[in-house]
């Protein structure tokens, strides 16, 4: 589904430049439920937002379902992107002035779904995730809890083959955390890839798979329990 290979990122402010991401290597399968690990700075936001194609890497190749991405435009890049990739973030990044049911139909009205099937597909997506009772409340009046599960249908009802979310837990308490990843978790047994970034173990036992970055290189990869350094 989506590979790197020998990938870097070097971000160049006026004299300074910083090797993010230093020649990655990886290859993420249809069905994977990955985690990304490792201390601040040491790239893991960066590789999300590559994979989410939101931006551009240095050097090396990155393909998505067999294509590779080099090189192409930024209105190719976003019709990929939005009807293959759901985001998940920290900080929920619900639109404030719209209703959560407005949140949620916005990417289908992106993807030009016509109304009454797109309307269908949002209610059925709230009602998955367990918010349909507040459908037309604003973010502002739903718990945090509440609020990334919003996000979490708002990823999910695209349908994508991929869900990025970075740090899905990091805003909720362990309850609530605990639901949003029990819902990654049931995505994912029904066939959907998830890349995680997190900083939690308890969150990265959800996964087949453990990438450990430091200092922009993958330093360790765990898979179902077996553990592999690489150097
Ligand atoms: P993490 O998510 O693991 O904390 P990041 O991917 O945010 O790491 O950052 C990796 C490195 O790249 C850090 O040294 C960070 O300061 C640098 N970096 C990230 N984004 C930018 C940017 N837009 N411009 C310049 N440097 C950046
Ligand atoms: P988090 O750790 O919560 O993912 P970060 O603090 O790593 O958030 O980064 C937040 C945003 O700031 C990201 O979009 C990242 O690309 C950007 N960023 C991080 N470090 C730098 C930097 N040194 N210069 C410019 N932008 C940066």
């Amino acid at each position: 589904m989506i590979t790197l290979k020998n990938l870097s990122k070097i971000y160049r402010t006026e004299d300074i430049e910083t090797t993010a991401l230093n020649d990655i290597n990886l290859v993420v399968n249809s069905g994977d439920f990955l985690a990304i690990m490792g201390p601040s700075g040491c790239g893991k936001s960066t590789l999300l937002s590559i994979l989410g194609m939101l931006e551009s890497h240095t050097s090396g190749e990155y393909l998505f379902l067999d294509e590779d991405l080099t090189g192409k435009s930024e209105h190719n890049l976003s019709e990929i992107r939005k009807s293959n990739i759901g985001f998940i973030f920290q900080s929920f990044n619900l639109i404030d002035d719209l209703t959560v049911f407005e949140n949620v139909v916005l990417p289908l009205q992106y993807l030009g779904v016509p109304k009454e099937e797109r309307e269908q597909r949002t209610e059925a997506i709230l009602k998955r995730v367990g918010i349909d009772h507040r459908a037309n409340h604003l973010p502002q009046f739903l718990s945090g809890g509440q609020q990334q599960r919003v996000a979490v249908a708002r990823a999910l009802v695209i349908n994508p083959k991929v869900v990025l979310a970075d740090e899905p837990t990091g805003n909720l308490d362990s309850k609530n955390g605990e639901d949003v990843m029990q819902l990654l978790r049931d995505l994912n047994s029904e066939g959907t890839t998830v890349i995680m970034v997190t900083h939690s173990e308890v969150d990265a036992q959800y996964g087949n798979r453990i990438v450990r970055l430091f200092d922009g290189k993958i330093i360790a990869e765990h898979s179902e329990k077996q553990v592999k350094e690489v150097d």
